[in-house]
């Protein structure tokens, strides 16, 4: 009998800088009470939105949108400057949930900017985290997105041009990217440390594994996550016949499993892992209940809660 099986990737699900964020809106709302307001998706997962609104928190796009004197949490994905000014305005009080690891690209973009470096900032066009960091320096930073913009580059100084980028795109094609740059920008300066995330990297390893194996990769994550969407396009681009981002177990189609003797499953950083428990037993009623976990990295990063909600614990007081 042909044995029927699933290559289930680690890591995968939430990351430091995820966990970090969901915990500071439980936090908030503890702390301080409902609502509290969160500008943008805390972290872009359907399920994690629709949880911690059922708790209290009040989703908006816009600063706006936010009742003068309310308290206004950043989302992990990072904010521009003229974000905590229009909070300031409002006489909003903010916590900011941005993870550690996008505002470490935000600080070189403010660092190359006082240098006067051209930035060229690798990522996809209108995604919150490139907003964010493109606002430290406007007038110094040009958006790459992907290797076909590349022709399209100018810079002031070809002596003094740097690139960054996103913390969530894909590893291989960030390289081809910054390949094309060279070729075009000899002189051109990289950033001292990665700018794709420890996470990222880990769950993009982890599926090009899966992928040497299995038919049909299944990734568990939202639509609106550039990372999860990543892994589908390293999962195709690895081998495998076919990959598939879904947000819950139901979105899944039975025709996919036509043919399929392994299936490989993981998930995005912003997905909590009963998502991927759901498809587990979805996969495992339709005689897919054989299940190998597939190991490619430990990972034990951690990150403390935003200051503003660690300096109100020890003092008992109201955020600012
Ligand atoms: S994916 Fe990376 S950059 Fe984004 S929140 Fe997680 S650790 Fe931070």
């Amino acid at each position: 009998m042909t044995r029927h099986r699933v290559l289930l990737a680690s890591p995968r699900s939430y990351c430091a800088g995820v966990v970090r964020a969901i915990q500071a809106v439980e936090q908030a709302l503890e702390q301080y009470g409902a609502p509290i307001y969160v500008r943008h998706e805390i972290v872009h997962n359907k399920y994690v939105v629709q949880t911690l609104e059922k708790k209290g928190a009040i989703f908006v796009e816009r600063t706006e949108e936010v009742p003068e004197g309310s308290i206004v949490m950043f989302s992990a994905h990072g904010v521009a400057p003229t974000v905590h000014a229009e909070a300031a305005e409002r006489n909003l009080a903010t916590i900011d949930a941005t993870c550690p690891l996008v505002t470490k690209v935000h600080k070189e973009a403010i660092r190359y900017a006082r240098e006067d470096y051209d930035i060229l900032l690798i990522g996809h066009e209108g995604h919150e985290e490139v907003i964010g960091t493109s606002g430290e320096a406007p007038n110094h930073i040009t958006l790459v997105d992907g290797p076909a913009d590349v022709a399209n580059v100018e810079v002031r100084d070809e002596s003094k041009v740097v690139w960054l980028s996103q913390t969530t795109l894909s590893v291989d094609e960030t390289m081809e990217t910054v390949d094309a740059l060279k070729t075009k920008f000899p002189n051109l300066l990289s950033p001292p440390s990665d700018d794709i995330c420890y996470a990222t990297q880990n769950r993009q390893t982890a599926v090009k594994k899966l992928a040497e194996d299995a038919q049909l990769v299944i990734v568990v994550g939202s639509r609106n996550s550039s990372n999860s969407k990543r892994m589908v396009e390293v999962a195709l681009g690895a081998g495998a016949n076919a990959a598939y981002l879904v947000d819950f177990a139901d979105e899944i189609d039975e025709t996919w499993l036509e043919g399929v003797t392994t299936v490989g499953l993981t998930s995005g950083a912003s997905v909590p892992d009963v998502l991927v428990d759901g498809v587990l037993e979805w996969l495992a009623a339709h005689g897919y209940a054989d299940v190998e976990t597939v190991k490619t990295a430990d990972e034990s990063i951690t990150f403390s809660l935003p200051k503003e909600l660690r300096r109100d614990l020890h003092t008992g007081t109201h955020a600012s």
